[in-house]
């Protein structure tokens, strides 16, 4: 670690929810295997969700020793306004039009330059209450040599029936979001800026120790529980955790509301979307091969 990195890094993380890791004193993964050598970090897709500048700053001032990092702001005008977005959900307007709200005209652009990054890294904060989690589009090999790189256990799927094809990451050779919870304030940034380290570790971009993180939780999300808009939901219910087929769920105008599914629910109390309880997924657990 650099003397920038000593001042500003938590060296220990504090919450439990990583993926078991090991060392290795030969990485089987590395820049040449992965043929990663242009990263871009995308903060304020939702410029409500501040965590992204400050991953973004920190990662300006930090020397590489391999490749490149490029900081974009992806809604400048949000973020300027604290809003998550001026026209439209800017993670739902890709492809983007030339000429279309502030948002299409956005997404255009980005999905043009996005084409030149090996990785691009998505970075966003919940009001939900869980640490952190990776959310990806799609699972191919690359995705699976990425996702042992990261510290983070929990990913979650968004199959194609949920985000469509409007996320930003689809529209990258290859991306994935980094999620953290539990505020949008960007208090959570350090453990954003804690995992990307590791990652750019792994990948030889920076100096360390390479740690590996072979057990993964796998959330599969193939619904939305829609709710009432004054549906009043159950404190109790926490995310990634199984919601039962009959459980109390919550109260509409004061009638009790009962789960009509076993489901792992993501996305839960204030983070949730306007008129849903939760995402709706089922749950793999995952260990990879040394
Ligand atoms: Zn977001």
């Amino acid at each position: 670690m650099g003397p920038t990195l000593s001042r500003d890094l938590p060296v220990l993380r504090t919450r439990g929810t990583s993926g078991n890791s090991f060392s290795s004193p030969s990485p089987q993964i590395n820049k040449a295997e992965m043929e990663i050598n242009k990263i871009v970090i995308i903060g304020c897709t939702h410029g409500d969700e501040i965590i992204g500048k400050k991953v973004i700053n920190f990662f300006d001032s930090v020397k590489l020793e391999w490749g490149s990092i490029t900081g974009v702001i992806a809604n400048k005008k949000a973020l300027a306004r604290k809003k998550r977005f001026i026209d439209i959900d800017l993670n739902r307007s890709f492809p983007g039009k030339q000429f279309g709200n502030n948002e299409e005209v956005i997404a255009y652009n980005l999905k043009n330059k996005l084409k030149k990054y090996d990785l691009c890294l998505d970075i966003h904060a919940t009001n939900s209450h869980f640490n952190n989690a990776i959310i990806i589009t799609k699972l191919n090999k690359r995705i699976k040599q990425l996702l042992k790189l990261i510290p983070v256990k929990k990913v979650v799927l968004m199959k194609k029936k949920i985000m469509k094809s409007g996320a930003l990451i689809h529209h990258t050779p290859l991306g994935i979001c980094l999620e953290y919870g539990p505020n949008k304030s960007g208090a959570n940034y350090k453990y954003a800026i804690q995992d990307i380290y590791q990652l750019l570790t792994n990948l030889d971009f920076l100096k360390g120790k390479k740690k590996f993180y072979i057990k993964k939780e796998l959330y599969e999300v193939d619904d939305i529980y829609k709710v009432h808009k004054n549906f009043v939901p159950n404190k109790i219910l926490k995310d990634f955790s199984l919601i039962k087929k009959g459980q109390f769920i919550g109260k509409l105008n004061d009638e009790k509301k009962f789960s009509r599914k076993n489901f792992y629910p993501i996305f839960l109390g204030k983070g949730r979307y306007e008129s849903t309880l939760a995402l709706m997924a089922n749950k793999k657990e995952w260990t990879f091969d040394k």
